[in-house]
């Protein structure tokens, strides 16, 4: 089987689908005009097929013609609240909605893996797992798919998983890459209000004014960072929203702020939800208010099992050749549900260069209203993940990373 001849094949329906997926951009857990779409794609497939109960997921089973493991292969389908600045002739067709962060590709690849497996279905010796998953951005998606049942969905646990996410700025259009160990980082949200009680803006000595405490906390929380935890141990403290008060000379009741915390280990991530509601909380005692601090936990980190990594860029070398993987040099500060799969399963998550310019330094990052994505590279996407799959289930039920 020669599963990049056969992708190359197909590339038009690939392109097709997914420019149909980019008219519809959905957000968050529902998503029925995006599961209509890949349920209509997978139409006349080998494949068992399941849809969510408490969301719009798809969940497909290939079972091989023989017995071995049960790879799961993941795409994630759902858009964001981003209005979307193209000109190109398949925009958004959802007010304020986009596809901003290329899950259409995901969604058009996955059904391109599924279609390119099928067709050797006899052949396998193993079985397949075509989790298309809603709400990635901060829906955790995968933590309901997984309650659901997605990781057992063959009939026994997944053996092994991989899962694939384009980017514009990253690498070069038609590069992958990965690295071992962790990829991406677990994410947390710090939610405070700081609570005093308004006045005139003229006569601050009457009043318990809520603004310079909580630009203090703003800063503190930058000190607390570098001050509480060691330069080898990654810590990302971001405040990106910040409101307070209606005009200049009225001192208001109350000020909020939220702050998104990135971390790579549960050990940081339980001390920086210790220390900064501990510190937000002493400086507003400090000037006679008070703080109300919520910390909620969101994902895990991404952390791919080494040898999985490895397999991964292996086989992007054979398949495309050396010039076509690169190895990434440091993980990146962002998150992913997919995290939560590789908790439970041996795997790898990828990032695949997607941009649609020349320069992928000039490129629009992701989630930017003018971000980018060529969908030259699907078929590429599609036949590495058939490819990763047919190799991982000839490596049969072993978990080492000795690949053939
Ligand atoms: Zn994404």
């Amino acid at each position: 089987m020669n599963l990049r001849e056969e992708a190359a094949a197909i590339e038009d329906e690939l392109i097709a689908l997914r420019r149909e997926l980019h008219r519809i951009p959905e957000i968050g857990l529902e998503l029925p005009k995006t599961q209509a779409a890949v349920l209509a794609a997978l139409d006349g497939l080998p494949l068992e097929i399941t849809t969510g109960e408490g969301l719009s997921s798809v969940t497909a089973v290939l079972h091989g013609g023989g017995p071995g493991p049960v790879v799961l292969l993941r795409g994630d389908m759902d858009a964001l609240p981003v209005a979307e600045e193209s000109d190109a002739d398949y925009v958004s067709g959802h007010d304020g909605v986009m596809h901003a962060c290329g899950h259409d590709l995901h969604t058009a690849g996955l059904v391109g893996a599924a279609r390119l497996l099928s067709a050797h279905r006899a052949e396998l010796a193993g079985d397949v797992v075509f989790m298309f998953q809603p709400g990635e951005e901060g829906f955790d998606g995968a933590g309901h798919m997984i309650a659901e049942g997605v990781l057992e969905a063959a009939g026994r646990p997944a053996d092994a998983a991989y899962g694939l996410h384009v980017v514009s700025d990253m690498v070069p259009r038609g590069v992958f890459t990965t690295r071992p160990g962790p990829m991406m980082s677990a994410s947390a949200g710090l939610f405070v209000r700081v609570v005093g009680a308004g006045g005139h803006g003229s006569r601050p000595h009457k009043a318990l004014d809520p603004v310079p405490a909580a630009c203090e906390m703003v800063t503190a929380l930058q000190t607390l960072v570098t001050r509480r935890f060691s330069t080898f141990e990654p810590v990302v403290v971001t405040v990106g929203s910040l409101h307070a008060g209606t005009k200049r000379n009225i001192i208001p009741d109350d000020a909020v702020f939220e702050a998104t915390v990135r971390t790579f280990s549960q050990d940081t991530a339980e001390r920086v939800a210790e220390q900064a509601v501990r510190l937000c909380e002493g400086i507003a005692a400090a000037h006679g208010l008070t703080a109300e601090v919520r910390y909620d936990g969101e994902y895990p980190a991404t952390v791919n099992r080494a040898e999985e990594a490895d397999f991964v860029a292996e086989t992007v070398r054979e398949l495309f050749g050396a010039e076509r993987y690169l190895e990434m040099p440091e993980p990146n500060m962002g998150s992913e549900d997919f995290s939560r799969v590789l908790q439970a399963v041996p795997g790898s998550y990828l990032f695949l260069g997607a941009c649609a310019g020349d320069d992928h330094t000039l490129a629009a990052a992701n989630h930017s209203p003018r971000a980018a994505f060529d969908d030259s590279v699907l078929a590429d996407g599609a036949a590495l993940l058939a490819e990763l799959a047919v190799r991982r289930m000839r490596r049969g039920l072993t978990s080492s990373g000795a690949t053939s």
